[in-house]
């Protein structure tokens, strides 16, 4: 590529020799002459040029002034000086000044190495100066980057140490918690190692707690213990969360009944370091609870022995009575016609409440085998029996498609019968509405019967389903007060419980749960 030069020069010959030089030399070049400052001015302003060559006197200006303007607008081109003789101060100062050269046109010879030298310092200088902006600006990259990992570093120190006192006051909060449950607290790692236990083991087991960390549970709870727990300790092993009711005979003597709970000790990186085991005596209400069953069990045998064991001779009284009706009414005085009629009256209501006192006490008793029963087909039935009741009330009864669960078949007609019964029986002003639905809630499913009846006092909730337990006077609505209480038994049975929201004049939701499986 031709170089590109300036030439301020007012002899056109001179240049043209000048180039010829250049050229001769290897260096050809492209030249634009200027004679005047303004042009010299111009040049520079508008194009881009490889060198500046300069004669030193010019009729209206000279190669010094050009020589200030040119380091002033573009420092980076070399500048030689081409003239006649010059005085050797001349020459110095000229150097001085910021020239890069200077050749006296009579050794025009030298012009070319001058250029070349000149070039190449130039080139040397510019890399030097772009070195020197890429060394400014990889320190300031640098010194950002420093700042802003410091920046960095110090928000991760002030996290970390926020997250240290937090964990610190955590743990500290566990340790209180852990020593103050009313239970066998304890921290067992993967090889069945207690790692840390609260001053309840100190009073069971009599050992001092750090006497039993450190040790293997089979040791310090004995080994009949151990076999009663030993799978579910394996079970939490493999990130199982574990509850269970379990009789252990301890090591200390004695078969305790515990409730205990197994939570695997899982870290951030999802591996199993241990377990926490959560246990609590229950023993008193296990007790408490055989004790009450086996009441319940001697009150429903007694029931049902009394009721089976009364029918009899209620019969006979019945049967009589009736005869007595039947063949002395009108006969004597006004007022035997009237007792007699209070005989049968009296008479019918303990026939029902002694019917439905062995229903009640044979629920347990008849319900036990379950199998799948389509809860549809099973309201159908109860429906079926209420038909007349129903028919006379002009209720209209809808249902939403129902499950088929693991049930007894002949206590869920009972149950679907006495509801929607009571339903039928408490109504309202307006015809009775009752809709039965089934919604699957995690394993259970949630049977609602809801009515638009005379609804229920909320405070009353819980008493009604209490055996014998009425609201009403047998004159407002006739009854026993049991159906509810068998309804409570039969869900029972199946593993569920049964309750009421309403409200007095709003109609009622029973409610009742039965798990799936
Ligand atoms: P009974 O129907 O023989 O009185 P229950 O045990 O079936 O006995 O019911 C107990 C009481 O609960 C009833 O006396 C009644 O006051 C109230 N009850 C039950 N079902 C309803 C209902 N669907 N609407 C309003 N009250 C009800």
């Amino acid at each position: 590529m031709a170089l590109r030069v300036l030439h301020l020069e007012d002899d056109p010959n001179d240049v043209e020799l000048v180039r010829a030089a250049l050229e001769e030399d290897g260096l050809p070049s492209e030249v634009t002459r200027v004679e005047t400052e303004t042009d010299f001015v111009a040049a520079l302003e508008k194009d881009f040029f490889d060198i500046i060559l300069a004669d030193y006197k010019l009729p209206s200006f000279d190669g010094l002034s050009a020589l200030t303007i040119a380091k002033e607008k573009r420092r980076e081109i070399p500048f030689i000086c081409v003239s006649g003789t010059i005085g050797e101060e001349l020459a110095i100062e000229t150097l001085k000044s910021g020239a890069t050269d200077y050749v006296l046109k009579d050794r025009l010879y030298r012009i070319a190495p001058a250029v070349r030298r000149a070039l190449r310092e130039a080139e040397d200088r510019s890399q030097r100066k772009k070195a020197e902006e890429d060394l400014v600006k990889y320190r300031e990259h640098l010194e950002e980057l420093v700042e802003s990992r410091t920046a960095e570093l110090s928000e991760m120190n002030l996290h970390l140490d926020k997250e240290i006192r937090e964990r610190i006051r955590v743990e500290r909060e566990i340790r209180v918690i852990a020593e103050n449950v009313p239970a066998l607290f304890s921290c067992i790692d993967k090889d069945g190692v207690y790692r840390f236990v609260n001053k309840r083991y100190e009073d069971w087991f009599g050992i001092p707690c750090i006497e039993i960390t450190g040790k293997p549970v089979k040791d310090i709870i004995g080994e009949p213990a151990y076999e009663v727990i030993k799978d579910k300790a394996k079970a939490v092993l493999s990130g199982e969360r574990i509850t269970f009711e379990a009789a252990i005979p301890y090591k200390i003597g004695g078969t305790r009944w515990m409730y205990v709970t197994y939570v695997p000790d899982i870290d951030s990186k999802g591996n199993i370091k241990g377990f926490y085991s959560l246990a609590s005596d229950i023993t008193e209400k296990k007790q408490f609870e055989e004790e009450l069953k086996r009441s319940n069990e001697d009150l429903e045998q007694f029931a049902y022995s009394a009721s089976h064991d009364l029918k009899e001779p209620l019969r006979t009284v019945s049967g009589f009575i009736k005869l007595l009706q039947k063949r002395y009414k009108g006969r004597l005085d006004e007022k035997a016609d009237e007792y007699i009629e209070y005989a049968v009256d009296g008479v019918s209501k303990m026939q029902r409440l002694i019917k439905d006192l062995l229903v009640y006490s044979r629920v347990g008793e008849d319900g036990r085998t379950f199998r799948p029963t389509n809860c549809s087909e099973v309201l159908d039935r109860a429906l079926i029996n209420l038909r007349s009741a129903i028919e006379e009330d002009k209720a209209e009864v809808t249902y939403d498609p129902l499950p088929t669960i693991m049930a007894n078949d002949t206590q869920m007609i009972r149950l679907f019968q006495n509801l929607v019964g009571n339903s039928l029986k408490f109504r309202g002003s307006e015809p009775p509405r009752i809709h039965i639905s089934a919604d699957r809630k995690d394993g259970e499913w949630l049977f609602t019967v809801r009515d638009n009846g005379i609804g229920i006092d909320p405070h009353d909730a819980d008493r009604i389903f209490v055996i014998f337990r009425r609201l009403h006077t047998a004159k407002e609505y006739e009854g026993t007060g049991i159906g509810l209480s068998i309804c409570k038994k039969i869900v029972e049975l199946h593993g569920g419980r049964i309750w009421v929201e309403s409200e007095p004049g709003r109609g009622s939701m029973f409610y009742f749960i039965i798990p799936v499986a």
